[in-house]
């Protein structure tokens, strides 16, 4: 931008850059929130206040990413989880609300004054370790990811909001945890190499390792069940989030792997989206 510029209009110019987006409005609002370091509240109060062009440029820039793309959430570097701010980079997946169905279905299991052992596996910013400790302050909870660059990401999280109740591991799943758990809990890759999916909206800037789990997308949910059989206590629960149309296989997975009461949850679109079984 050329001179200063006031933010009502810099919001107008904001608007037009994201035209191809669906929230353009909010947007251009978060984005300018996030170059002026100030509240939405800020903006709405502030409207004729003149910007300096270094920050206007700066905005622009960001505008110019998310029309290009880029997912909000990168851009800003947090996302709302179960009330929760979480940090987020490109080395992490961005917490969706979907897998929040998977934190309720731990709440229902683990009883407020329970003193469990819960794993989560793939821990990615460390979003459902985060949120299950929150709600159940005597729970010892263990969360692995088999990327450092991740956990690097899970840790300042878990520095901020849980300190003394999450620790993280290095490695494949189960692999760098020792003991048996009460639950263990994962939202692993699940979609397809070849999922069309793949190519449009956020998932194009995620890290495939979080989302990518071989050419029917099961490899993991195969992987871990295999692997909790020697990690669960009797009577202790596994829970996956999976694709919409993986219930049926999930089950499947589960019950010919020596699991009891297995149950599907479906997600506020009523898909099957959260399956569970209980170790005898
Ligand atoms: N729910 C995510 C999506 O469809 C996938 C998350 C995952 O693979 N665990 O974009």
């Amino acid at each position: 931008m050329p001179g200063p510029v006031k933010i009502q209009d810099l919001l107008a110019t904001g608007r037009l850059e994201l035209a191809d987006q669906r929230s353009n409005r909010l947007e251009s609002e978060i984005l300018l929130c996030e170059a002026l370091g100030v509240s939405r509240a800020w903006l709405y109060a502030n409207s004729e206040q003149v910007i300096e062009p270094r920050q206007a440029d700066r905005y622009l820039d960001l505008t110019r990413q998310r029309q290009a793309g880029q997912p909000i959430a990168y851009l800003t570097g947090h996302r709302e989880f179960w009330s929760l701010r979480l940090k987020v980079n490109t080395d992490v997946l961005i917490p969706r609300p979907e897998t929040e169905l998977l934190v309720e279905t731990a709440l229902e299991l683990v009883p407020p004054d329970a003193s469990w052992r819960i794993a989560d596996l793939g821990t990615g910013s460390g979003a459902i370790a985060l949120a299950i400790a929150s709600e159940r302050p005597l729970c010892e909870i263990h969360a692995t990811d088999s990327s450092q660059a991740a956990l690097e990401v899970a840790r300042e999280n878990v520095q901020i909001l849980a300190p003394d109740r999450v620790s993280l591991f290095h490695g494949s799943w189960l692999e760098p945890l020792d003991g048996k758990f009460d639950l263990i809990v994962s939202n692993p890759p699940y979609i397809a190499e070849n999922d069309l999916h793949l190519l449009i909206g956020d998932c194009r800037f995620e890290p495939p390792g979080a989302l990518v789990a071989g050419h029917d997308g099961l490899d993991a949910f195969g992987e871990i069940t295999r692997q909790a059989v020697g990690y669960l206590e009797p009577g202790g629960v596994l829970a996956f989030e999976h694709g919409y149309d993986q219930g049926k296989r999930i089950r499947s997975l589960f019950e010919n792997s020596g699991y009891t009461a297995v149950v599907t949850k479906r997600d506020i679109e009523s898909r099957e989206r959260v399956t569970s079984g209980i170790w005898k």
